[in-house]
């Protein structure tokens, strides 16, 4: 079968010719319907190799999955062929404390989370392996297309804004920071749970045009004049659940000063920058986290969300063979909302 790789360090992905895998005790086989391209996976291919701590190379890439089912391993017998699933992918051991509460993205197991196209191969192939039946959620009625994002864009953007639940509602102000795949989502996100305006930054217009598209009420371009520009928006009173899906230190700094008394701070994109945090360093009673991907019920969440029609996915495709083309436009910031491989 045909695979995204990547192959050495430095090197772009390439498509090889692979054995199609076949699915040993518990193991699901899928064909694979959508592939998802996440800025996550360029993260991955810049880590030189002595902070590399990601699956040994070749590695296939694509941790968004959606695919139909082939076959299974002795003792899963729960999805018949042909079933449509969306894939669940940061696996955990499913025993430990994290694990049973369904939180396998923060699994305690010495062996650690080990999701596909980041640890073990993943989706950017014709045919995939998953490890486990509970790691399956039914796609039903939604187009593979269009929900594969749900599993890591949507996903890791619901986890983030379930968790600032409490600060959205009646005369709320939310920011998005980086209106990107997660971004685009986040935002529709925050609409369907509440938040009353809905505030996009990012340093395209084009990004922002998008964000509009989907709902936010008010844009602002991320340059040295975004503070001051959010502080008018909010009449002085700061932002009260802010969402950074960029995460340097850049925009961090952006989130710590637009934030409002009692203000959340949440940190999901992977760039290194650094807030600090202590007496009078953020406004009173802010709270700051960082949050990594989402829990099996928040994926079943996200999924109704999309079925209720409160979420919808911009995307480009690809075929498989051009998915090394989908990852040049992801870098040079050329991809508005998902790109996704259809093999
Ligand atoms: P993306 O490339 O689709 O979107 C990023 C967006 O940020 C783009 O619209 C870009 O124009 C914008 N941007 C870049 N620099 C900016 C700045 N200084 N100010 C404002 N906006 C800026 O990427 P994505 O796939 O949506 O991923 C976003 C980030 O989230 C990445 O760092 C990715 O690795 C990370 N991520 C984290 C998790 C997690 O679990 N924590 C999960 C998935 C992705
Ligand atoms: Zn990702
Ligand atoms: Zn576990």
């Amino acid at each position: 079968m045909k695979a995204l790789q990547y192959t050495a360090f430095g090197e772009e992905p390439t498509v090889v010719d692979i054995p199609r895998p076949s699915p040993g005790p518990g193991q699901v086989l899928l064909r694979v319907t959508a592939a998802g391209v996440c800025h996550s996976d360029l993260h991955i291919m810049a880590s030189p190799p002595e902070e590399y701590r990601y699956g040994p190379l070749p590695l296939t890439l694509g941790h968004e999955a959606a695919g139909v089912v082939v076959s299974s391993g002795p003792g899963a017998d729960r999805f018949p062929a042909d079933t449509p699933v969306l894939v669940y992918g940061p696996w955990g051991c499913g025993i430990c404390r994290s694990c049973a509460r369904g939180e396998e993205n923060y699994c305690t197991d010495p062996a650690g989370v080990h999701p596909p196209g980041i640890s073990v191969a993943g989706a950017m192939a014709e045919y995939m392996l998953v490890d486990a039946e509970r790691h399956l959620v039914p796609l039903r009625d939604l187009d593979p297309v269009q929900a594969v994002a749900l599993t890591d864009a949507g996903l890791t953007s619901y986890h983030a804004i379930n968790g600032s639940r409490h600060r959205l509602g009646a005369g709320t102000y939310a920011l998005v920071i980086g209106a990107g795949g997660l971004g685009h989502i986040a935002i529709q996100i925050l609409r369907a749970l509440g938040a009353s305006t809905v505030i996009a930054a990012d340093v395209s217009e084009e990004k922002l045009r998008l964000a509009r598209e989907v709902g936010a009420h008010h844009c602002v371009i991320a340059n040295e004049a975004a503070a001051d520009e959010i502080g008018r928006l909010t009449a002085g009173a700061g932002v009260d659940a802010i969402f950074d899906f960029v995460g340097t230190e850049r925009t961090v700094g952006l989130a710590g000063s637009v934030a409002a008394t009692h203000g959340d701070i949440v940190i999901v994109g992977v760039g290194n920058g650094a807030l600090p945090v202590g007496y009078r360093r953020q406004p009173f009673e802010t709270s700051v986290r960082s949050t990594f991907w989402g829990s099996r019920s928040d994926l079943w969440e996200v999924v109704d969300l999309a079925r209720a029609g409160l979420i919808r996915v911009a995307v480009e495709t690809h075929p498989l063979l051009d998915a090394p083309t989908a990852y040049k436009r992801l870098a040079e910031g050329k991809v508005f909302g998902r790109a996704v491989i259809v093999p």
